[in-house]
């Protein structure tokens, strides 16, 4: 791996040639003899900057400060003499990385020195790379809600007021599919939408006690029409007085209705929807845990393993030739996350589907992740 390079301004020459020969194994380094050659050799996009904080031209600290402004991902850190609190406080204070006493730079294992100094770099790296992505992800949002969601709002309208127009029995059928179809695209830019201000940490969990049959019965209205279209019964069983969660009502419905529709698109005509709650308590998790099970086909192993992944769809299509976006799991899999709950999902082919949604109670002060084996 190539070395990292270190630019070493010091004015004293008996520190730059000891510092040298301690880092000169592990850094490409290039010497700087006063502030004025620190200040124009710091533009060449050193990795690191070891800086003294005292020139007889200018002060390190006022450097430091002009790097970091001009390069917020640079890695600077200070040496000094001064082994005081307001020194150390002062180059914090100006964006440094790193402060280093010349007493402890000198007598200190010289592995330990790179070995801090190759942290400090690394931590920069990977905020920078963070930044980059966390700004990608912004743009691509915005393109997403305005460049692309809103012309097709505006499209749907137009499609809904041509359908109540009179139009020809001939051309109604085609308006009627367009309809169809750009609604299908409405709903997987939404859903896109969703699954990407989570990714992108825009999504802050408004978690209060929640009664959560509450939000399963809510659902369950919702979805009971689409059920009792393919002749599918759901069945609730629901144990009263459950331990109340920290929860997102909004979110946990959310997450019902993902599963739900899945389960009706998933089991063909005249199946069978079980929800079941139960509270919980064993191997010390102490919550509530919901059950989605359906008789419908099924999924096997290997689709299991990805089946919570983003745009994973393993089927094109449902029993009944419903579409969807490959998107809906991911989204449960992050809202279970921000609940700091878990999904889990057990299935055999042909045979049906379990999803099981664990959710830690309010009172158990369970801040951990939960992944619980029910047996
Ligand atoms: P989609 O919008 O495609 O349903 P999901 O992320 O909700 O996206 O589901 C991903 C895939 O997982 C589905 O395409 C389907 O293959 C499978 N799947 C989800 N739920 C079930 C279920 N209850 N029964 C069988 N397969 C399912």
């Amino acid at each position: 791996m190539a070395k990292l390079s270190l630019l070493l301004a010091d004015d004293e020459d008996i520190i730059r040639k000891r510092v040298g020969l301690m880092l000169g194994s592990e850094f490409d380094i290039e010497e700087a003899i006063n502030a004025k050659q620190a200040v124009e050799a710091s533009t060449k996009g050193f990795d690191v900057i070891l800086l003294d904080i005292m020139f007889p031209d200018g002060n390190g600290v006022d450097i430091c400060r002009t790097i970091k402004q001009a390069n917020p991902h640079s890695t600077v850190v200070i040496s000094s003499s001064m082994e005081t609190l307001e020194a150390w406080n002062k180059a914090f204070d100006a964006g440094a990385d790193g402060y280093l006493e010349k007493r402890e730079l000198l007598s200190t294992d010289p592995r330990k020195i790179c070995l801090m100094i190759n942290s400090l770099v690394e931590r920069n790296r990977l905020r920078k790379q963070a930044e980059e992505t966390n700004k990608k992800q912004t743009q691509l949002l915005s393109v997403l809600t305005h460049d692309v969601r809103a012309p097709f709002q505006a499209l749907l309208g137009t499609m809904e007021l041509l359908r109540k127009s009179d139009i020809p029995p001939a051309l109604s059928e085609n308006v009627e599919r367009m309809f169809e179809s750009a609604g299908y695209q409405l709903s997987f830019i939404n859903s896109l939408l969703e699954l990407l201000r989570f990714e992108s940490g825009l999504v802050q969990p408004r978690l209060y006690p929640t009664d959560i049959n509450l939000a399963i019965n809510q659902s369950v209205q919702t979805m009971r029409s689409f059920a009792t279209a393919k002749q599918i019964n759901i069945r609730a069983e629901l144990e009263e007085k459950l331990p109340t969660i920290h929860g997102d009502i909004g979110q946990i419905t959310r997450v019902m209705n993902n599963l739900l529709s899945n389960a009706v698109k998933f089991t063909k005509r005249g199946g069978e929807i079980r929800i079941e709650t139960r509270k919980f308590l064993k191997k010390g998790f102490n919550g509530v845990l919901v059950i989605v099970a359906d008789n419908g086909i099924g999924i096997t192993d290997k689709e299991r393993e990805k089946i919570f992944s983003a745009f994973h769809r393993g089927r094109e299509k449902g029993t009944d030739g419903e579409v969807g976006s490959g998107l809906g799991l991911s989204i449960c899999k992050e809202i279970m996350d921000l609940h700091r709950g878990s999904i889990e999902l057990e299935s055999r082919p042909q045979e049906g589907s379990v999803f099981k949604l664990w959710f830690p109670s309010a009172q158990s002060g369970d801040t951990t992740v939960i992944s619980t084996n029910e047996n």
